[in-house]
């Protein structure tokens, strides 16, 4: 049910929307704006707009710019993945503090395809997909072995803290919350507990012309039924059983990231979803599906949202981001950048949404010696 850290694969079916830009029209270049901090274009280097639209998101996440601006990331950098996360906080360096309209990634692109060469083909790829690849790449070279309090659920009223060893993460910190399944035999009723971290949360869509995003939430953490080949070994049955499953969040992220499963599949016949699915700007509440003992900060805002066009084999990806600096949002399409008004943030091309629970401050520039 969730959208883990895949295993590298060059083999990056049709089962994720794919981007290519061939068949989309251009738009008319934009006039000249003011450069702002953060506001910059990144250049397509062929088929790129995936990659670009999760850079400019990223970008837009405060906490994170200001890691790699302080420099901060050199004392903990491993050897393993070392280049992409340089190239990383150089590419988000200048992004940031850039003084041109417009940059090119094309060394974080060739540091990161000489890991997964699947990135250098140019040919289309899921932003989804890429988003997974570079928060992992980041966390590897970023990681930290330490003591870390996790949460296991025990009953349905006992969630209890416990410390462990682990390995921990700007990446973890930032983005990465657990899901606790409660899963109960449906012939002795026996329950049993299984906890599962995540980094994106990928909803079903469950309407086809419009629904709103708690529909979706409702959807996903909804009970669900496990039957026949699905069924679970029961411990208590000692064979396997029909068995409910649900799940909670029993640590919600900083930032949590909502992909749309646009793609469906009925035997042979695969198509793109176009549900026009509302969400909020402000104020989205996961209350009902947070353990109540860790609802601290239940309200979320959104940051970014990564807009896909066109159709499944083709089509187009760009980025809506807030800027912490002029608290208005701006449209990145490739190297056209340009301000939107908060009425255009909902859009019925909407296929990742970043939320974060709390206000984001300005990246503060490099408070090294
Ligand atoms: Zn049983």
């Amino acid at each position: 049910m969730t959208s883990q850290r895949p295993f590298p694969t060059d083999d990056f079916s049709a089962y994720y929307v794919l981007s290519e830009c061939a068949d989309y029209e251009p738009l008319p270049e934009s006039e000249t704006q003011p450069h702002f901090q953060g506001v910059t274009g990144l250049r397509n280097l062929g088929n790129t707009c995936y990659m670009n639209a999760i850079l400019q998101c990223l970008c837009s996440i405060s906490p994170l710019v200001e890691y790699f601006l302080s420099g901060k990331y050199i004392t903990v950098l491993q050897t393993d993945g070392s280049d992409v996360t340089t190239a990383f906080a150089s590419l988000m360096t200048d992004m940031w503090l850039g003084d041109s309209d417009c940059i090119s990634p094309e060394i974080f692109l060739s540091a990161l395809g000489s890991l997964y060469p699947a990135f250098l083909k140019k040919t289309q790829q899921d932003a989804q997909e890429f988003l997974i690849y570079v928060l992992n790449e980041l966390h590897e070279a970023l990681k930290k072995y330490c003591q870390r309090r996790a949460y296991e659920k025990r009953s349905a009223q006992r969630c209890v803290k416990k410390v462990m060893a682990s390995e921990t993460s700007i990446i973890t910190r930032l983005f990465e919350g657990q899901l606790s399944y409660s899963i109960m035999c449906l012939k002795c009723e026996n329950c049993t507990y299984k906890n599962d971290v995540f980094t994106v949360l990928s909803l079903p869509i469950p309407a086809e012309y419009q629904c709103s995003l708690q529909d979706c939430l409702q959807c996903f953490f909804q009970q669900d039924t496990l039957t026949w080949n699905n069924q679970i070994r029961c411990s208590f049955c000692e064979i396997k059983q029909e068995a409910a499953v649900r799940a909670t969040i029993s640590k919600a992220p900083k930032i949590v990231v909502f992909h749309f499963k646009r793609f469906d599949i009925q035997g042979t016949i695969k198509r793109k979803l176009r549900t026009d699915i509302r969400y909020p700007l402000t104020n989205l509440d996961l209350t009902p599906y947070i353990c109540p003992v860790f609802r601290k900060h239940p309200k979320y805002n959104l940051c970014a949202v990564v807009n896909h066009f066109g159709d499944l084999d083709g089509g187009h990806y760009t980025a809506f981001c807030k800027n912490s600096v002029t608290q208005a949002w701006y449209s990145f399409d490739d190297t056209r950048v340009s301000e939107i008004p908060d009425t255009s943030v909902q859009t019925a091309t909407a296929y990742l949404l970043f939320y974060s629970c709390q206000p984001f401050s300005i990246p503060i520039q490099n408070r090294k010696s």
